[in-house]
């Protein structure tokens, strides 16, 4: 291959400058090499002024962009103080309202007869008077205050829960005793003998009453004195038609001289429920029911159950 060395480019313009007027001319005899030498030059100026005008505009346009973004934060901010001071405003009436459900908590406790608790809102949530709701820079300590009140309030709030499920159990369980404790009368009637030791109406001297007869007309309802379970039902010697129910707390009632029995034995009655009739039945005088108490087993005057 034959190298053939490229010749330097010799050419030259020649720029003049023709006055209207005056009869001098200028003219300027410019190498081709020079020329190029320019061009390339004004073309580098002309890539740098771009590239710092759309840097310039670009910084421009970024500035405006922060400051919009500045004055959205800051709207932001004062939204989220006045939510802060609604917030603390709520938390405080929450900490009035369970300090007034402990009040009745502790009202409850007293009526059942068990100790009262040491206040969790006065130990467990402090009191915090802050913020009239007057705006002003909420400090981050100011929202660590608040999240510590909530946690605080969360806290008591789960104490309440418990004490008055328990509260709640304990009233159960009395009101269950209470149905399950004889305390009405089985019928209504004039009481003719009365528990204890009496003059034998068969007349055979002095004998044990072990409850109370209440005289009145045969086929008057009797009722359960409380709530429980049908242990007996029917002919029982001298008690003629006889009816007995357990009534759970050592409590037991029976009743007997029947003229007709309406329960069986096994069924659960409630306090008030009729289980028998008034009669005459087994060794009686005339038409009545006898009724007897027995605690853990032992005969007592139920009289102290009729009220
Ligand atoms: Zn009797």
């Amino acid at each position: 291959m034959k190298l053939t060395k490229k010749k330097p480019d010799k050419r030259e313009y020649t720029f003049m400058i023709v006055p209207h007027r005056d009869d001098k001319i200028y003219s300027l005899r410019v190498p081709i090499k020079r020329l190029k030498l320019i061009a390339g030059s004004i073309a580098t100026c002309l890539v740098v002024c771009a590239g710092l005008f759309t840097y310039q505009a670009y910084t421009v346009q970024q500035a405006a962009s922060s400051q919009s973004e500045l004055q959205e934060l800051r709207a932001n901010k004062d939204v989220q103080e006045q939510k802060l001071v609604v917030l603390a405003q709520k938390t405080t009436e929450i900490q009035k309202q369970i300090s007034e459900i402990e009040a009745l908590e502790n009202e409850v406790k007293r009526a059942l007869g068990n100790p009262e608790t040491s206040s969790t809102s006065r130990s467990g949530v402090e009191r915090t008077e802050r913020s009239g709701g007057q705006g002003g820079p909420i400090a981050k300590n100011n929202v660590d205050s608040l999240q510590l009140q909530l946690n605080s309030l969360e806290a008591a709030l789960k104490s309440k829960d418990a004490s008055l499920k328990e509260l709640k159990s304990q009233l159960e369980e009395r009101n269950q005793k209470l149905a399950r404790t004889p305390s009405i009368w089985p019928t209504e009637g004039d009481i003719t003998s009365r528990f204890g030791w009496r003059q034998s109406p068969f007349g055979y001297g002095s004998d044990w009453h072990p409850g109370v007869d209440i005289a009145n007309s045969i086929g008057t309802p009797i009722h359960a004195t409380a709530d429980g379970v049908v242990t007996n039902a029917g002919w029982y010697g001298g008690y003629g038609r006889y009816v007995e129910i357990d009534h759970g707390y050592g409590y037991v009632t029976a009743y007997g001289h029947h003229s007709a029995i309406v329960v069986a034995i096994g069924q659960q009655v409630k306090k008030g429920d009729v289980i028998a009739y008034v009669g005459n039945s087994g060794m009686s005088t005339g038409p009545h029911v006898h009724y007897e108490v027995r605690v853990n087993g032992r005969e007592v005057n139920p009289m102290t159950f009729m009220q």
